[in-house]
């Protein structure tokens, strides 16, 4: 089963994403988090992508959909896999087609911009394993530890507010029209973000086996 988790940045697709993961026993494969850590290790792709990433703006689509084919093309994606945060814009989601890679389901999680704002600057990464919390709806056990690993958890460079709004922007430019690309394929299943995390994971496993 190979799936693509669509939405806004901070809409909760990546908590989703990590949710279907365990139901499902398929990687959950986020460009987002490849990206980060090619920045950490800073690889060839993680230099090209840094400047983009802390502007809010995208990752040219070669260094992403290199990337992504790369991650895919690894075996325990054989059985299927999660796509967290690709494709972003109407070219990559050609380029997955190009591929080979048949779409089963696109979930495209819904949520409102003023939510959206709200959300972000409670939001947190791990700076090892990449894990999401966030302080209000899913916080860490230990205060600036990650649950998962020994890492710290941290506010993510690019979920400052003036960059949170250049996101959305790019968001509404460049990835909110793979919504009826995908709906023109009969692939799109939209959910819409509840406030609460459970409700919103049983709505996409409702979704995904639908
Ligand atoms: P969010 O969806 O919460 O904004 P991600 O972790 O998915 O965050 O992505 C963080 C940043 O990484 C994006 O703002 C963008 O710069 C870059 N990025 C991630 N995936 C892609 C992609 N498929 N194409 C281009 N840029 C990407
Ligand atoms: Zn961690």
């Amino acid at each position: 089963m190979n799936l693509i988790f669509l939405g806004a940045p901070g809409s909760g697709k990546g908590t989703q994403a990590e949710q279907a993961n365990a139901k499902y026993n398929i990687p959950a494969v986020s460009t987002g988090n490849m990206l980060r850590e090619a920045v950490k290790n800073g690889t060839e792709a993680g230099l090209k992508a840094k400047s983009f990433m802390d502007a809010g703006g995208l990752v040219p689509d070669e260094v992403v959909i290199g990337i992504l084919k790369d991650r895919i093309a690894l075996d325990d994606a054989k059985k299927g896999f999660i796509l967290d945060g690709f494709p972003r814009t109407v070219e990559q989601a050609e380029a997955l087609e190009r591929m080979g890679v048949n779409i089963d389901k696109v979930i495209n999680i819904h949520v409102d911009d003023e939510k959206i704002i709200a959300r972000m600057s409670g939001r947190r990464v791990c700076s090892d394993c990449g894990a999401s919390y966030h302080i209000e709806y899913k916080p860490v056990k230990t205060e600036g530890k990650c649950d998962l690993c020994p890492g710290a958890v941290v506010l993510r460079d690019d979920d400052k507010p003036e960059t949170v709004l250049t996101r959305l922007k790019t968001y509404h430019e460049k990835t909110a029209p793979l919504i009826s690309f995908y709906e023109s394929r009969g692939k799109l299943k939209t959910v819409v973000g509840q406030q609460e995390i459970a409700d919103t994971t049983k709505l996409t496993f409702e979704a995904i086996d639908a």
